[in-house]
């Protein structure tokens, strides 16, 4: 039988350590309790206005639009962006399924992007191979030559708190004249070569669902410096509503629209949202810390041009030298009622998007294979982050050397 652990962003059950649970308590209450004793609950209401005012300071860019959900938010992006049916966008393999799926929601098609072995974030130098030795330039666009379809956009996906080399994405992306969008629903508060991540994209998506660093229940954003792209988001996140009195439509738009409810939650997280963030390199810190020494484990790198949010702590598991797989590593600490969890199947393997083009993606199968992410909760106290790393260590060799 197949072991159904709980939902990350779900409640903690005592005694369980889980991989990663919301912090709730700030003013969530007093918020949430304002919307409904004034009646806005729905998706209008001063919150909105608020958290998208207060999220595009915090991200420093000049428009935030709030959505239902991260996945919303890339899919008007994508759209925003000029994706159209049959183009390609090029995307991260190894990233939560998301992005590509959004790509799809736009009948456009995703290629599937392998990752950098120390970082583990889209690779530029494989991007760029890309774009010059599989491309061509014709009638001004730029076309995939073994599809013939048009290529039109990058997605790099910023996985697990820790920034791509997005300066190095982005001056690739702009001299094939790609549009970029960046999937930063991992890594909100993440910087890279001391910019927000973020900010030399087109626009940027971001998720409030309840395992990332902050939540609204479910949510997200979109983010851009262009008035032009925020108030087309606006408009097809609303409905495309032309004339909402006569309800004149000039497009099919989508109900996208995050609630006051929600936002008043949003709000209340963003507060804190520096808290949460030294609470995740904190807990970082002291996984490195109690973990770096044990052979076959390799810690969760920061590059030197990043600032990580280190939103789940994921290590790489040797099982050559540790004695024990990544998944029978996770098996061992589920027998102590702890966590952890595998990265995504990357998605060049994935059966969800098998009619798309295969491609080789060695590293993203690799570090499939090897990782494991930890407990990373905000509020994850000492002593249960001192059970995890004893039992990764004892764990090591099979655990026959010292006995769990
Ligand atoms: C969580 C996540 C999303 C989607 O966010 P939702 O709010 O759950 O729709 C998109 N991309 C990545 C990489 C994610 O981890």
């Amino acid at each position: 039988m197949i072991r159904t652990p709980p939902e990350p962003g779900a409640p903690a059950i005592s005694g369980h350590v889980p991989l990663s649970v919301p912090e709730i308590s700030g003013n969530e209450w007093r918020y949430v309790k304002e919307c409904l004793d004034t009646g806005w609950v729905s998706s209008a209401g001063p919150f909105v206005d608020r958290f998208e005012s207060e999220f595009a300071h915090v991200v420093d860019s000049a428009h935030a639009v709030a959505t239902a959900s991260g996945t919303a938010a890339l899919h008007v992006a994508l759209l925003v962006a000029g994706v159209q049916p049959d183009d390609e966008v090029l995307v991260s393999a190894l990233t939560f399924i998301a992005p590509a799926n959004a790509i799809r929601y736009c009948g456009a098609w995703p290629i599937f992007i392998d990752a950098e072995p120390d970082y583990w974030q889209m690779d530029p130098s494989a991007l760029e191979r890309f774009l010059s030795e599989e491309c061509d330039f014709a009638g001004g666009m730029l076309h995939n030559r073994a599809s013939g379809k048009r290529v039109r956009a990058v997605l790099p996906v910023h996985i697990l708190g820790h920034p791509a080399a997005i300066s190095d994405i982005t001056a690739i992306a702009r001299r094939f004249g790609l549009a970029v969008i960046e999937d930063a629903t991992e890594s909100l508060g993440a910087r890279y070569d001391n910019m927000p991540v973020g900010k030399l994209a087109d626009l940027a998506c971001y998720s409030f669902n309840g395992n990332k660093l902050l939540t609204t229940g479910g949510g997200g954003m979109i983010t851009t410096d262009s008035s032009a792209h925020a108030e087309r988001a606006r408009y097809l996140s609303t409905q495309a509503k032309d004339d909402p009195i006569e309800y004149v439509h000039k497009a099919v738009g989508f109900n996208y629209r995050l609630t006051n409810l929600q936002a008043a939650v949003g709000c209340a997280q963003l507060e804190r949202l520096s808290e949460y963030i030294a609470a995740k390199r904190r807990i970082a810190e002291v996984y490195t810390a109690g973990l770096g020494a044990i052979a076959g484990v390799r810690c969760m790198p920061e590059s030197p041009r990043a600032h990580s949010v280190f939103w789940l702590y994921t290590i790489l598991v040797d099982e050559l030298t540790y004695g024990q797989s990544s998944r029978e590593l996770m098996a061992s600490l589920a027998d102590h009622a702890i966590q952890a969890r595998p990265l995504w199947q990357p998605l060049h393997l994935s059966p969800a998007h098998a009619s798309g083009a295969r491609r080789h993606c060695p590293v993203a199968e690799n570090l499939y294979r090897q990782a494991l992410s930890l407990p990373s909760s905000v509020a994850l106290s000492a002593a249960d982050q001192a059970r995890v790393i004893d039992l990764v260590a004892s764990a090591a060799d099979g655990g026959r050397s010292r006995s769990l």
